[in-house]
């Protein structure tokens, strides 16, 4: 994919990029490694309050940023400037708590037979940090604020569609404060992926994308023997189940689903709902969706703006077109509208089976699907026949019902009565074919730290 701003919403490539040369990978790589020994000395007082600076500038430059995002992947102006302001209290959330989530641990020294045992985290050094599209901000702070705060550097590859995005956050912590070199962003394809994460320099990846993506890191990862943490896709259930607030179930659906423009891996995807309720729900739900205004993401009144990605729309048209063409039945949407740019509307589909690419694979984008279920096993087992586990939302007041679904959902994330949401103040990741280890919380910036043990005699 050539390194481009391509506007989604008028398919107008607005401007290009060379990707950066071999020297000036080299660079960067020695930079970042040069940075990583600076950062590993210096307090997290120090770090703390150049990570607040970073904090202040996304701020101050939200309105700006945010009109770039939806420039370069369609997001609407509204939800790109939230999105800014969060990865600000991200920055802020770990200026105030990595301290204390890295504190040393003592452990029983008479036990071991010493006069002090203790273990302490201690920075890994640089981190690549492969990264896409959909959040370009929030994603990429929520790797790079607890990375910088534990003492590392990191390098980051964006995708190839958000170039002035990365361009801004390459130059974010060196204007904050941190020393040059820190958190920089190197403008490569992914084709140039393999050779930096097989520098002796780099020491980790973490990459949050697809899972085709995910498996060529991981792989490459494996053979140098470094440490990974991977966010990939996602297919999340809602189950609705007869003791829900169906009205306000429905209405939270329409949101889950469509959040930035149906582009997210905790997107709710798969719309499961009990048989006593399914047709309220599904009325409610249907008519929702068709509510949505779909248009220029950067106009106030939207609330869907396009596809990323060309190749994005087309996949999900073939998503929707085998599923019709296999038996299902199009409640609302399933044709994309005339004119440029790569828009699609608000889409429920019932009656969706097995033999359907779409009961199996990702929608990435304003698609779902309902199934009508008879009772709370058939809702689990469902929920659970997908290889992805990333989020799972269930909408009951049952306590019995609450505590088999947290305990079952085979997920990294049980949300009742709601929808799935990163949250600094919680762990964020999946299970099988959506990834491992964690982000945000403590153990997120615990994951690219070595848990170091001290025995003193
Ligand atoms: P990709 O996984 O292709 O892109 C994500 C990032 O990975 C980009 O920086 C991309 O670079 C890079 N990348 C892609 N292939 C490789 C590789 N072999 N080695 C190293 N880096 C690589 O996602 P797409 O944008 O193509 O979206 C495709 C699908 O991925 C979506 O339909 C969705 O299912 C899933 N996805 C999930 C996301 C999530 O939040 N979990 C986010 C985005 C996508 P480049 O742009 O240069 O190709």
């Amino acid at each position: 994919m050539a390194i481009a701003t391509l506007n989604p919403a008028t398919g107008v490539v607005e401007r290009t990029y060379p990707p950066m040369s071999d020297a000036e990978v080299e660079r960067a790589l020695a930079d970042a490694r040069r940075a990583a020994t600076a950062l590993r000395r210096t307090t997290f007082a120090e770090r703390a309050g150049w990570m607040r600076a970073a904090a202040d500038l996304l701020e101050a430059d939200a309105p700006a940023l945010a009109a770039t995002m939806t420039r370069e992947m369609g997001k609407t102006l509204a939800s790109a400037e939230a999105e800014v302001r969060k990865a600000a209290y991200g920055c802020r959330f770990y200026a105030a708590h990595a301290e204390a989530m890295l504190a040393p641990e003592p452990a029983d020294a008479a036990a071991v037979g010493a006069a002090t045992a203790y273990s302490v985290y201690q920075p890994l050094g640089v981190v690549l940090a492969v990264m896409p599209w959909n959040f370009p901000v929030w994603q990429v702070l929520r790797f790079a604020a607890p990375a910088l705060m534990a003492g590392n550097a990191g390098l980051l590859k964006h995708a190839s569609n958000v170039p002035q995005t990365a361009l801004y956050l390459g130059e974010l912590f060196t204007r904050a404060g941190f020393p040059r070199g820190a958190f920089a962003t190197l403008l490569i394809g992914a084709a140039q992926v393999e050779g930096v994460l097989r520098d002796d320099r780099v020491a980790a990846a973490t990459l949050t994308g697809s899972e085709a993506a995910g498996r060529s890191v991981a792989r490459i990862a494996g053979d140098a023997l470094k440490k990974t943490v991977l966010e990939l896709g996602g297919s999340d259930p809602f189950l609705v189940l007869p003791s829900a607030d169906v009205a306000r179930a429905a209405a939270t659906a329409v949101r889950a689903r469509c959040q930035n423009n149906g582009q997210s891996c905790i997107a709710a995807k798969r719309f499961i709902v009990h048989t006593d309720v399914y047709d309220e729900f599904v009325a409610a739900f249907a008519a929702g969706m068709a509510a949505l205004r779909v248009g220029d993401p950067a106009e106030p009144g939207t609330d869907v703006g396009p596809i990323a990605t060309e190749s994005g729309r087309a996949e999900l048209e073939e998503l929707v077109a085998d599923a019709v063409a296999r038996g299902a039945t199009v409640l609302t949407g399933g044709a994309r509208p005339d004119g440029p740019g790569w828009f699609y509307p608000p889409t429920v589909l019932a009656d969706v089976d097995p033999s359907m690419r779409l009961h199996l694979e990702e929608a990435f984008g304003p698609v779902a699907t309902v199934y009508r279920v008879p009772d709370l096993d058939a809702a689990l087992d469902l929920a659970n026949a997908t290889a992805f586990g990333l989020g799972a939302v269930v909408w009951t007041t049952d306590e019995a019902e609450r505590a088999r679904c947290v305990a079952e959902l085979e997920s990294g994330a049980v949300t009742v009565n709601g929808m799935t949401t990163s949250y600094p103040e919680l762990p964020f990741g999946g299970v099988k074919t959506s990834g491992y280890g964690r982000e945000l919380a403590a153990a997120g910036i615990r994951e690219f730290c070595n848990l170091k043990a001290v025995w003193i005699g």
